[in-house]
């Protein structure tokens, strides 16, 4: 049976962008009589507001979705740091103690989320009073899983290379995993068969192939959709003004008539979709 999933992070309200995502993760789930999961993504401790899920619960009922709802990350941390243990025992892990403004000091090139780190820790022995991140050797990763693909629906086979990232953080200083690395996992562990979310995120999906292989995970099918821009050209899940689910509700706007509208390509005044 299909599952899907919408997976928001509690750091923000859910916008425009955030709904047309839950109801295409909903709709591709109901439309093949599968499952559509909600996952609350609470990895970051210090950015995450424990009022938010509740918002996202209500946001979600009033734009008529049903879905099931499986635990947040704050809960698996266990499940993360066996994860972490197993590819460090594997030898693919390195602490690094950089910093943000190190690593920006160094002017390394930029890849699909910022500044690349040049690898500076890696073969060192680290200072162990420093707090350290765990990084992912990418080149040693690739050479224990050779040439791997994974299939997206929409944009077809692709051929996994994670190396445009360099070597990504999989644990951080202050947090048991990164973004990577639970969402990973919790796709596995939930038994999602279809990873729904923004073409923003298309990229990423190389590097959880990735980790899909090293961990021995089952491997998905992904649909990376379209992106409501606003006129800028940005992404509107992005843009702090825009009013949120919460505003439009609590404004009366009647949200099954909104998502019928972005079903049906009815874009409010200004916003388009794009790849
Ligand atoms: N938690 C991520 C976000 O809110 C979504 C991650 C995903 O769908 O894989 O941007
Ligand atoms: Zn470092």
């Amino acid at each position: 049976m299909v599952a899907t999933r919408f997976a928001p992070s509690p750091n923000g309200m859910l916008h425009l962008g955030h709904a047309w995502s839950a109801i295409v993760a909903h709709d591709l789930a109901k439309d093949r009589g599968g499952r559509f999961l909600l996952r609350v993504e609470d990895i970051d401790g210090a950015r995450s507001k424990p009022e938010l899920p509740d918002a996202f619960r209500r946001d979600l009922e009033w734009l008529g979705l049903e879905w099931e709802e499986v635990p947040a990350q704050s809960t698996r941390l266990a499940n993360y740091e066996a994860a972490a243990k197993e590819l460090q025992d594997a030898g693919l892990l390195y602490p690094c103690t950089c910093t943000r403004s190190e690593i920006a000091a160094l002017k390394p090139r930029t890849g699909p989320e910022g500044l690349v780190y040049p690898g500076t820790c890696k073969g060192k022995s680290v200072d162990g009073g420093k707090p350290a991140a765990l990084r992912l050797d990418v080149e040693k990763a690739m050479a224990r899983v050779g040439e791997i693909v994974w299939e997206d629906e929409i944009a077809g086979t692709q051929v996994a290379d994670p190396r445009p990232f360099g070597d990504v953080v999989l644990v951080r200083k202050e947090e048991p995993a990164s973004y990577h690395l639970a969402a990973t996992l919790d796709d596995a562990a939930d038994g999602v068969t279809l990873v729904t979310r923004g073409a923003d995120l298309f990229t990423s999906t190389h590097i959880h192939r990735v980790l899909q292989a090293l961990l021995q995970l089952p491997v998905p099918i992904w649909h990376h959709h379209k992106l409501l821009l606003d006129e800028t050209g940005e992404k509107l899940a992005k843009r702090r003004e825009s009013p949120s689910l919460a505003d439009l509700r609590g404004a009366g706007a009647d949200g099954r008539k909104l998502a019928d509208n972005l079903r049906c390509g009815n874009l409010p005044a200004g916003i388009s979709l794009f790849e």
